[in-house]
């Protein structure tokens, strides 16, 4: 009631909460329909081996175009959605629209597996396991295809359930990944009791590697323990050519990142696997010659 005599700087800053607080109640209304009014697109980001850069999975990244506000990030619908009981939608929309498109994919001869990200609250969805078996078998998907990234602090949170939903998930075949590895308190020690095959170690320590750098040191030994734990290691936030060297130098599988490609919508994502393979080809066809 008194704002008019607040100086300005705080009136505006008053009015920039409103503005977020209107944008955010907005949001959560949206959310609740946006699946069914196919405001929600997948972009896809590839994961090359690191070894011979070859494309091996994509991880499917979802985006939300929104009526008024236009692209809205994961990062912030996805915390929207969870405080207001929606992510299991969108956890299930975008579980069937990866099955599709490995389906749709493989009908047009682009075999890929891919990796999509469940949050937290979808370790407390009791049908999880049972949504993800009947999604794989409406279209002939083996489970093998399919990789669930589920972050370090999720799985953390309570490991004794976790471990029930992801035996469950292993049971029909999919691949668990601990994705941005690091940023929590876990040990590798206490991931090995679950039944986890890859683990993506967290942007925040590859973005700015270099040989001599205290990132080193944890890239490295992270590496060499997962690989003594037979865990696959995956590098994500690649966004040069020299940390994708030094990477492969010590023996990290699989990266992922800008100096590769960006998550791209299927259509590009098509066309770039398309020139990658054919790379591939020439390749192998250039090396056969020369023996
Ligand atoms: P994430 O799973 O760790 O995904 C990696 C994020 O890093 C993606 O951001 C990707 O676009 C971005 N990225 C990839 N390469 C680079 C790089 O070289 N440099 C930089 N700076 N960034 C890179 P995005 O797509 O905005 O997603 C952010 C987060 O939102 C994801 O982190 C994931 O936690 C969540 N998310 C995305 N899609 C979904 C989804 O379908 N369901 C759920 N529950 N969460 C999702
Ligand atoms: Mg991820
Ligand atoms: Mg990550
Ligand atoms: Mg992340």
């Amino acid at each position: 009631q008194d704002a008019a005599r607040l100086p300005r700087r705080i009136q505006l800053y008053q009015a920039g909460r409103d503005d977020d607080h209107r944008r955010r109640i907005a949001l959560i209304r949206d959310l609740r329909h946006a699946a069914e009014h196919g405001e929600f697109r997948l972009l896809y980001q590839p994961k090359i081996h690191v070894a011979t850069g070859r494309l091996v999975a994509a991880e499917a990244l979802i985006r939300w175009q929104h009526p008024t506000y236009g692209m809205i990030s994961p990062a912030e619908f996805i915390p929207l959605a969870e405080q207001s009981g929606a992510t299991r939608g969108v956890t299930r929309w975008v579980i069937r629209e990866a099955v599709r498109r490995m389906r749709s994919w493989r009908l047009a001869g682009l075999d890929i597996g891919l990796s999509v990200n469940i949050s937290a609250l979808d370790l407390d969805d009791p049908d999880l396991v049972g949504f993800v078996g009947r999604s794989l078998e409406a279209e002939g998907i083996e489970g093998g295809r399919l990789t669930l990234e589920v972050t370090e602090s999720a799985i953390m949170t309570d490991p004794d359930r976790s471990r029930a939903v992801l035996e469950g998930l292993r049971r029909s075949g999919v691949t668990i990944s601990v994705d941005d590895f690091g940023t929590g308190y876990s040990s590798l020690a206490h991931l090995k009791r679950l039944p986890v095959q890859e683990l993506k170690i967290d942007q925040s320590f590859i973005r700015d590697l270099s040989a001599a750098s205290e990132d080193a040191v944890i890239v490295r030994s992270t590496i060499g323990m997962s690989h003594n734990l037979g865990l696959s290691v995956v590098a994500e936030g690649v966004e040069s050519e020299e940390i994708l060297t030094l990477l492969g130098s010590w023996g990290c599988d699989v990266a992922q990142g800008y100096a590769i490609a960006r998550p791209m919508d299927a259509a590009d994502f098509e066309r770039w696997a398309g020139h990658r393979m054919a790379a591939a080809r020439e390749q192998a066809a250039a090396a056969d010659l020369t023996r």
